[in-house]
């Protein structure tokens, strides 16, 4: 029968689809995003409508906890935090999974006369959620720096550790989904999962975070359709195959820009947060006055700028764009080198640059641009150093070895500016720094793009 409800929810999926559409590209993106949150307004109304709903108290002290904490979370937030704020929010929704589990689990008192595709669905959303949310807040700690970056394992016991605590967690599942009705066992299950979900996140390296907590995100939204099926809710299982079809999507790519394998990511090892650590490798680095990098950039036929997440921090990028009309003004050409994992978010890089209105025909792909670099007379490197690296194309024991990077070493001159000689995110050394053709403009990016500004002004 065709209910007001039924209407809502379609109308909330082809609104979920619509947004997802606008967010393939920087210029819908917003609208996308907004349609989707539209849609999920829509399709909470749809589940309030549910007949036979009580605790209303309850319902709207939810909503109102969730609004209180969402909103200005999410507002207050840094650009350079998302990463961390999506792992968290992420997580918060396998944790919500969980717990529904929990409940459906207590409601039929131990899926006492259900069919047997609820407890299997239950049961999967409990064990996916839990690892999801317990995994997550490990993503996020990691994120945050609240827990060290680097990989932290208990060396050869960690794979068969990681399986006993999966298989525990499914032995119980199975013992509840063959009739026991103890609710300590469906507890075991929750607690085995969150456990192996931070005992398989701990030993994963700073520089995979990204990828890990799309995957967690794929994880989330698979939990949620398994719950989705098991509570016979539509909602449920359409989002929450968006969701596990597009961070699965998301995960193998940024796994395929990274060049690793996502069994070689959840092995670990790979890459820590070491943005203190001293870059170690000899060799003489050549420093750079502001005046010098102007006239470079100013008499430069070709200029690649190559962002990277010191430009975020220093929100370096109105500063950019001012520095790139001076010089397209004076006849040099000017683009930008994008790479996929520069920033701390996918597509970090394009959302800045959008925001300070460069013109999209200005920003390169790294496989469209990476030739260019060969014929380009200066490589401006503004916050960007493990995308730089060329000892991942050169040096089999390097960590990073193997990731795909920007052909910046190939530029007739490179110019870096960043504030010390400090490592990037995978905590790695950078022999771009030390090549006779690089020199280094040290200082805050805003403030040395903002100097560069002003001597380019005086020429
Ligand atoms: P990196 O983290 O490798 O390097 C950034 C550099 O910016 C640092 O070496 C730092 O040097 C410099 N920096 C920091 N603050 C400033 C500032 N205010 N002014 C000038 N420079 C500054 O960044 P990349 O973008 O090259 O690479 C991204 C890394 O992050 C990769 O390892 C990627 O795997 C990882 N990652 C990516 C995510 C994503 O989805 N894009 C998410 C999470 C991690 P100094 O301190 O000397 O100034």
């Amino acid at each position: 029968m065709i209910t007001l409800r039924s209407v809502l929810y379609i109308l909330a999926f082809a609104l979920f689809i619509y947004g997802l559409m606008g967010l393939t590209g920087p210029r819908t993106a917003v609208r996308g995003n907004a349609i989707a949150a539209a849609g999920m307004v829509v399709a909470v109304v749809a589940t309030l409508l549910t007949p036979g709903l009580s605790n209303w108290g309850l319902i709207v002290f939810g909503l109102v906890v969730g609004t209180v904490i969402g909103v200005p979370a999410a507002r207050r937030v840094k650009m350079t935090a998302m990463p961390q704020m999506v792992a968290l929010f992420n997580g918060v929704g396998g944790g919500a999974v969980a717990l529904t589990a929990w409940v459906e689990f207590r409601d039929s008192a131990g899926f006492q006369g259900e069919p047997a595709f609820v407890p299997i669905a239950t049961l999967f959303a409990a064990i996916i959620g839990s690892i999801s949310f317990w995994g997550s807040l490990v993503a996020f700690g990691k994120l945050q720096e609240l827990v060290p970056g680097r990989p932290i394992s208990v060396g050869r016991l960690q794979l068969p550790l990681n399986v006993l605590l999966l298989v525990g967690a499914v032995v119980c599942a199975v013992a509840i989904g063959l009739g026991s009705g103890a609710e300590l066992l469906l507890v075991a299950v929750l607690v085995l999962a969150g456990l192996a979900g931070i005992a398989v996140v701990l030993p994963i390296g700073g520089a995979d975070m990204p990828v890990v907590v799309s995957l967690l995100n794929a994880f989330t939204g698979l939990s949620a359709a398994a719950a989705g099926l098991a509570l016979s809710n539509t909602a449920m299982i359409v989002a929450g195959m968006l969701v596990g079809a597009s961070g699965s999507i998301l995960t193998d790519q940024m796994a395929k820009a990274m060049n690793r394998s996502i069994p070689s990511i959840v092995a670990g090892g790979f890459g820590g947060t070491a943005s203190s650590a001293p870059v170690t490798s000899s060799g003489t680095v050549r420093s750079i006055g502001a005046a010098d990098v102007a006239i470079q950039l100013a008499y430069a036929g070709q200029v690649i700028v190559v962002p990277g997440y010191g430009m975020a921090v220093a929100q370096a990028q109105h500063a950019v764009q001012d520095m790139a009309k001076l010089l397209v003004d004076r006849g040099v050409g000017v683009s930008y080198a994008i790479h996929p994992v520069a920033g701390r978010m996918p597509g970090h890089m394009n959302v800045l640059l959008a925001e300070a209105d460069v013109p999209y025909e200005q920003l390169k792909e790294m496989d469209e641009i990476n030739d260019e670099f060969a014929r380009t007379d200066v490589a401006l490197v503004i916050g960007a150093n493990d995308v730089t690296n060329p000892a991942a194309r050169t040096d089999p024991n390097s960590p990073i070895y193997g990731m795909p990077i920007l052909n910046v070493d190939q530029a007739k001159a490179v110019i870096v500016l960043k504030r010390s000689m400090r490592a990037g995110f995978a905590g790695v050394d950078n022999p771009l720094y030390t090549d006779p053709r690089t020199a280094m403009l040290f200082g805050d990016a805003k403030s040395s793009v903002r100097e560069v500004v002003e001597e380019l002004k005086a020429l």
